[in-house]
């Protein structure tokens, strides 16, 4: 049995003539002699009202029950699109989370899959030619529903296409693949053909919401290409998968931005061992995650210390440094809710110098001042102020762009590897 899994975002399901169009994918798979897991988002917009609901309906909601609230958008996508391939003379069905099931732990908003029953899919296929899932929802063992974190319907369709060893997974949204930076931004960016791993998690950690991040962890981890294409045509696409020789030798491949960024400074805290843990211990255990870090030189004995978190997490993280600096010493506590993150990524970076250099040099000459800088080996990220971000990017990118003539090209991102974690999936 040749299984392929197909996902369609909020926009590709808004209403009936789009889901027609999807449906028109479907049969071609179809025709191809695949069996079909359609992943269905819930239609663009929905899930934003549901969760105003939740917060308008109760000042603080009960985490399990606004993931099942928040579940019914999905569940709306796959009854209506099961109705329509019926209709059509398509043998189909619905399948929930739950009935699947797909395992998840307890962490509601975001949770994490423990394990998928594909024997369950499996069988489901002897009576049916499509299964429509809902994605970005599961069920904890004991049976409540959670749901994966906003994008997570991405991360559904590649952890199915993993479970049922799909030849690829297919992920049609309302772009026709992946770009050098996100298109409805810069007029200029350009469509990738193929882009590694790495680069698309540097991409997606630092903003280009094209993937949810955790299903591009998945896809590396169970080595599942992905293909990023666009439900209105038949172009091609971009492919996400293992780095080829051909690819390495593409110096800069993407930029991308972050605006969900806030800066804190704790000025004058004593330079001794132990500061740093004492500082984000704290922040830790309550879930907050910091990306950019910079210490800067001890001068008589004390420091600062700059730190990014994200926007929501800002407040939280100002009273929790006030709370240290009061135990540990320190002269007080500086904040900027109005910073973004612009970041240059390619793998081809491991093996090149002068992309910094390049990058600085660019955002320099439109008068950018630079906060904070943080590398990876495959990408270079600066902290600017958020009104610059379109400039920068657009700056960044065409400096690079340059390059391509060249056969060289640059990325941008930022890269937090010990924040994120990849669960150890069990089919
Ligand atoms: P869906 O609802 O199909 O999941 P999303 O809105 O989550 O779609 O993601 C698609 C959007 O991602 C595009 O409309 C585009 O604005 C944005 N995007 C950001 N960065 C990029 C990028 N580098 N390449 C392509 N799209 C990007
Ligand atoms: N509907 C969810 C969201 O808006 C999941 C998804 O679209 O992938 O975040
Ligand atoms: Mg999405």
């Amino acid at each position: 049995m040749r299984i392929l899994v197909q996902k369609f975002g909020g926009t590709s399901v808004a209403d009936i003539d789009r889901l027609k169009m999807v449906r028109g994918k479907v049969k071609a798979a179809l025709d191809q002699g695949y069996k079909v897991v359609v992943v269905l988002s819930a239609k663009s917009g929905k899930t934003n009202k549901l969760l105003d609901l939740s917060t308008r309906g109760a000042a603080e909601p009960d985490l399990a029950e606004v993931d099942s609230l928040l579940s019914t958008g999905e569940q709306a996508s796959v009854a209506l699109f099961s109705m329509l391939l019926k209709d059509s003379g398509i043998k189909a069905r619905s399948m929930l989370g739950w009935q699947i099931p797909i395992i998840t732990n307890d962490e509601f908003g975001r949770a994490r899959i423990l394990s998928i029953d594909a024997s369950r899919i499996r069988k489901e296929f002897e009576a049916h030619d499509v299964l429509v899932v809902a994605g970005f929802q599961g069920t904890t063992e004991d049976g409540r529903i959670t749901t994966l974190g906003r994008g997570g319907s991405d991360t559904s369709a590649v952890a199915l296409a993993a479970a049922l060893d799909s030849c690829e997974c297919e992920i049609y949204t309302d772009v026709d693949g992946v770009y050098t930076t996100d298109p409805n931004l810069c007029s200029t960016a350009r469509k990738l053909d193929r882009v590694t791993y790495e680069e698309m998690l540097e991409m997606a950690s630092m903003g280009a919401k094209v993937l949810q991040i955790r299903s591009v962890e998945f896809a590396k981890k169970y080595n599942v290409p992905v293909h990023v294409r666009s439900t209105f045509s038949d172009d091609p696409g971009t492919l996400v998968a293992q780095e080829d020789a051909m690819m390495e030798a593409v110096l800069v491949s993407g930029i991308a931005y972050d605006k969900d960024q806030a800066r804190v400074t704790v000025c004058g805290v004593p330079d001794r061992p132990g500061v740093s843990a004492a500082l984000f211990a704290p922040l830790s255990e309550n879930g907050i995650m910091v990306d950019m870090i910079i210490q800067t030189a001890s001068r008589e004995g004390v420091t600062d210390m700059t730190f990014t978190v994200s926007r929501k997490d800002l407040e939280k993280a100002i009273h929790l440094m006030k709370e240290i600096v009061a135990r540990i010493g320190g002269t007080g506590v500086e904040h900027d809710p109005y910073v973004a993150k612009v970041s240059v990524i390619g793998v081809g970076m491991r093996n090149h110098t002068g992309v910094a250099t390049k990058a600085f040099a660019a955002l320099q000459q439109e008068n950018i001042n630079i906060q904070m800088i943080s590398t990876s080996e495959i990408k270079i990220s600066c902290l600017i102020d958020e009104k610059y971000t379109e400039l920068a990017v657009r700056t960044l990118h065409d400096a690079f762009e340059l390059l391509l003539s060249g056969k060289c090209i640059i990325a941008i991102g930022s890269y937090t590897p010990t924040m994120r974690e990849i669960p150890d999936v069990v089919f």
